[in-house]
């Protein structure tokens, strides 16, 4: 039989979210933490470091965090989205602010788009994610079949 060229991975109904937030945006992201915490405290967060650090201060909820983001926080984050250890992302950035690591922030989102991984980018698309019916059950998300595409590759190139 032929192999899938994809693979379906579970969102599971507990969420592992990453919440990141440009400077100018971190007010914002805080006051969005504050309004939906009954429904982020149920979840598993984490964040780049400044990030993560000043919602915990700010809200309360745990929020484990990375290496600030210009130190390679939005890397360590994309790298769990290739772990399947990250499923959502909340991520406040700044269009009107050039980023010392836009790089970076050009490559998780290009990551989360390969993984199917929802991504909000700011509070409109925040809040039409979290009142989701999917916060409350499984996802199941589409993949390119890895292992499949490798062995090809290989037999190919
Ligand atoms: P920070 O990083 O939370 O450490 O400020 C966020 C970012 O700029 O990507």
């Amino acid at each position: 039989m032929e192999e899938n060229k994809f693979v379906t991975l579970t969102i599971e109904k507990q969420k592992n979210i990453a919440l990141i937030a440009h400077d100018k945006k971190k007010e914002e992201l805080i006051e969005w933490c504050n309004k939906h915490k009954d429904i982020l405290k149920n979840h598993f967060l984490c964040g780049t470091g400044t990030t993560a650090r000043m919602i915990t201060d700010r809200t309360n909820l745990p929020v484990r965090g990375y290496n600030s983001g210009p130190l390679g926080g939005d890397q360590q984050i994309g790298a769990k989205i290739v772990e399947g250890k990250v499923n959502l992302i909340i991520f406040f950035s700044d269009p009107l602010t050039a980023q010392p690591h836009d790089p970076d922030v050009k490559a998780l989102l290009r990551i989360a788009q390969v993984y199917d991984i929802p991504i909000a980018n700011n509070r409109a698309t925040a809040d039409f994610i979290i009142t989701s019916p999917y916060m409350n059950s499984e996802y199941e998300r589409k993949v390119l079949n890895f292992s499949l595409n490798i062995k090809e590759r290989a037999q190919t190139l």
